[in-house]
């Protein structure tokens, strides 16, 4: 087993105290916004081996068979299938969606071949890999995932334009082609695309709209609006939602685009997963993100950076579904599994206490191990690792099975033990 040393990405949404304060760590005073633990060759997590520290990529490299498996290394090569993060959103994420692997595998093709720097601004694809994705929240936690059916859009858009009205502005013709979008009789995947297109490419009419439906909508606006319009009482917090996200990306099309989206808020230990084409923003919250190792993402809104529309339209999935969600199960050893319909990964809790018999960790090829809680003894046929609070393991496919045994010392010695642990799907 090697101990990881892991990267801290500091984007400007991140929180600058909710991972710090889960790992029991001194924060840094900026935002943390990503711990990337893993090994994507972008920000590697570091492993302490008897000959020194060295890049998770490079010994996974350099040993694939006894750090994968024969089996996950024939399946996916001589790289770790995934990757994990702890993700702590002060204000919203960008809008986004990931390729299919297909798509990622040619489009990265085609960038290499045409010379497009890996770091340039315009670049899309960063490697040839898929990103599914799942979140675990950890706390409270706010999203937009996939679009919602056409008809809550529309009476959504038809709210904002009562609101527009209502504060004596004239509604502007963008809203009334959106909803005329909305309510077309289309299948619904192009009436969804072509209100989307409509608020993606308005221009500064969309940010006019923007401006004025976030004025609308505020202080109370939202609740007239959606009363007078007789809306559901899940549809306020939408509304909501566009005020909140025009105070943050002042203007930004992301912020009507929402309105497309299904909002979801996550209690601690609910998931949703996020497959190839979905669209979605993490809006707020500390959460547990677990991904196949990419980082290729599309951006389609509330961002500064840029935005490849062509290449988004071509990438999104704009038929409505229902909110993904990743159901928990329990096993008769007390694991808690998450495991979304994909070969890369899947996602495990375990919570021991002082007194509590060793439960073996799932295990398929490698794994990775944090301690977000008390302290455990992680125990091999090769070996054994005390993890406290805050540390992170990685353990070879060779070493198996690992059990979790309680793990009492002086510094870390009140409640019980939580360690996830993150390994190929099985
Ligand atoms: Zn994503």
């Amino acid at each position: 087993m090697f101990a990881l040393t892991n990267v801290m990405r500091d984007y400007p949404w991140g929180s600058s105290t909710a991972i710090a304060e889960l790992l029991g760590k001194e924060p840094s005073g900026g935002p943390e916004a990503e711990l990337w633990m893993g090994a994507h060759p972008d920000s590697p997590s570091v492993a302490a081996t008897p000959d020194g520290p060295m890049p998770l990529d490079r010994l996974i490299a350099e040993h694939p068979e006894s750090t994968l498996g024969s089996g996950v290394h024939a399946a996916f090569g001589a790289k770790l299938p995934f990757l994990a993060k702890l993700l702590a959103a002060d204000k919203a994420l960008s809008l986004q969606v990931h390729p299919t692997l297909e798509r990622a595998r040619e489009r990265f093709a085609d960038e290499e071949a045409a010379g497009v720097p890996r770091d340039a601004a315009h670049r899309n694809y960063k490697d040839a890999n898929h990103k599914p994705e799942m979140i675990l929240a950890l706390t409270p936690f706010e999203a937009l995932c996939g679009f919602r059916p056409c008809a809550e859009s529309a009476a959504l858009f038809r709210a904002v334009g009562t609101a527009i009205a209502a504060s004596g502005a004239e509604v502007p013709a963008l809203l009334g082609a959106v909803e005329m979008a909305l309510n077309s009789r289309m299948a619904e995947p192009m009436v969804v695309r072509r209100a989307f297109e409509a608020l993606l490419g308005g221009g500064d009419e969309t940010t006019a709209l923007v401006e004025l439906a976030a004025s609308a909508l505020a202080d109370g606006g939202a609740a007239v609006a959606s009363a007078a319009s007789g809306l559901p009482a899940n549809a306020l917090s939408s509304l909501e939602t566009v005020v909140d996200l025009a105070a943050q990306y002042p203007g930004d099309a992301g912020v009507l685009v929402s309105l497309l989206l299904n909002r979801v808020s996550l209690q601690p230990g609910e998931s949703i997963y996020l497959p190839a084409g979905n669209i979605h923003a993490y809006l707020k919250g500390l959460g547990l993100e677990v991904m196949a190792s990419s980082d290729n993402v599309m951006r389609g809104g509330l961002t500064g950076k840029h935005v490849d529309v062509p290449e988004l339209l071509e990438t999104v999935d704009f038929a409505p579904s229902g909110v993904p969600v990743v159901p928990t199960r329990t096993t008769d050893l007390d694991q808690h599994m998450w495991e979304p319909p994909f070969a890369e990964f899947s996602l495990q809790r375990v919570e021991i206490s002082a007194d509590s018999d060793p439960v073996p960790l799932v295990q398929n090829g490698p794994l990775l191990v944090l301690a977000v809680s008390g302290s455990v003894l992680l125990d091999s046929p090769r070996g054994d690792m005390a993890l406290s609070r805050g540390g992170s393991v990685f353990v070879p496919a060779a070493e198996n099975p690992v059990m979790v045994h309680p793990h009492v010392d002086a510094a870390h010695s009140d409640g019980p033990a939580v360690v996830f642990a993150v390994t190929v799907a099985g």
